[in-house]
This record gives C-alpha cells, structure tokens and sequence, in this order.
C-alpha cells in the first residue's frame, strides 16, 4: 500500500458520561420538522408524510464549549436545539424493537443553521448544504448512555440566549418517535456506530450574533454551549 499523500484530521470524538472512551463521530444525519410547532413557524402544515433528512459532514462538527466565529455568507445564523442519538450496532431494516436496541447513547446537539441561505436554497428547489453544512455547524455535548436515561416521559428541551429562553418544548411533541426515525432511515442506509441522527429542533429558533453565548439542555442529559466571535 503507498503512503497517503497527506492526513486528515481526526474524527471529533464526543465523551460518554461514566464511560472509559469516547464516541467516534461517523455520518450525521438530520431530521427536518420533527416538531409540529417549528415547522409552523417555518411556513408549513404539520402532516405525517415520510421523515426526511439532510445530512452534515463529520469533519464540521465540533464539541460543546467552544468558541467559533459567526460564519461567512449569512446574515441571519440561527441555532436549533435537538436530541442527538448515537448508534451504538449496524442496524437495517429495523423494526422497533430494533431500533431501540441499536440506540448507544442520548446527547444535547446544536443543529446551527445559515437560515438565509437554506430558505433560498429551499424556494429554489436546491439541496439545503450551504445553509446547514457549515464548518463549525454540527455541535455535540457528551453522550449519555441509553441505558442510564431514555427519552420517555415528558422530558423538557430548551435553549437560551445570553440567558434569554428561546425555545422551550417536551420530547413527546416530537412528531416522528425515536424508534420510528431509526426504523425508517435504516430503510436507506445501513445505521452503524458512529452514526448520530438529530432528531430536530422545537420551535423558537431565532438569530445569534457575535458575541451571543447558546446554552441548552435537555432534563437528564449533560448541557450544551456554543459561544461566537466576531467574522474572520
Ligand atoms: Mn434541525
């Protein structure tokens, strides 16, 4: 085999809580409109057509707690709090019981979004990269274990602003169910380890500006925190 020509950088790999080692990022995959508030306030009737998904390059995700300049081309950056599950065994075809049993661990991400660009990419019937796949614009705080929490119950998700609330929702208002994204994605793809799926954010989203601090959480997990710089 001939050396590489040069190195990538490693994969982000996020911390588990109470583990000895840490979560490898593969493919991330994301659930647009998940929740029947946000997709109104986006212009849309809530239905129970397919899930679909648009996907983030790994290299652009990041850890919780760092600081990143407010991104080129776009003047309207907007944050999207969501639950990110780990894939944990390859799963395909799954049924629920399947897909349950293929979940590794729960975390707190942030889905950051050039809304402009995503919303004329939208209206022009083009794929939405530049609007959702931007350096910096997957953010990951450290995993939980389905096995030490489960997304049950009526479990809060929330984002703040400079300590204003900005979106403010429960779990069960998720439209499409854990169980039942992971049966139907794993219709496409072969889910494996390293894969996460943003399950979508609630409504509330709204623009961040340099120097704004984000901060989420979700009731059990571990919080989330993203803070911006001026532009390069
Ligand atoms: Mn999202």
């Amino acid at each position: 085999m001939p050396d590489s020509m040069f190195s990538i950088p490693d994969p982000v790999a996020i911390p588990v809580v109470g583990a000895g080692s840490t979560y490898p990022v593969g493919r991330i995959f994301c659930v647009g409109r998940n929740y029947a508030a946000h997709a109104a306030e986006m212009g849309h009737d809530v239905d129970r057509e397919a899930p679909f998904y648009f996907t983030k390059s790994a290299p652009n995700a990041i850890l919780t707690g760092a600081t990143v300049p407010y991104p080129p081309g776009t003047e309207n950056f907007h944050h999207e709090m969501e639950l990110a599950v780990a894939i944990g065994k390859p799963v395909f075809q799954a049924n629920s019981e399947q897909a349950w049993d293929a979940v590794y661990a729960y975390g707190c991400a942030l889905d950051m979004t050039r809304r402009d660009l995503q919303i004329r990419e939208r209206n022009k019937q083009r794929p939405w990269d530049l609007g959702k796949d931007l350096e910096n614009g997957a953010v990951f705080a450290p995993l939980t274990r389905a096995t030490d929490w489960s997304p049950e119950d009526d479990k809060r998700i929330h984002l703040s602003v400079n300590g204003k609330l900005r979106q403010d929702a429960k779990l069960d208002e998720l439209i499409w169910k854990i169980d039942e994204i992971i049966s139907h994605l794993s219709g496409f793809y072969h889910l494996r380890p390293g894969d996460l799926i943003l399950t979508g954010t609630p409504a509330g989203v709204g623009p961040v500006q340099a120097g704004d601090v984000i901060e989420g959480g979700i009731d059990g997990l571990q919080p989330i925190r993203l803070s911006l710089s001026d532009a390069e």
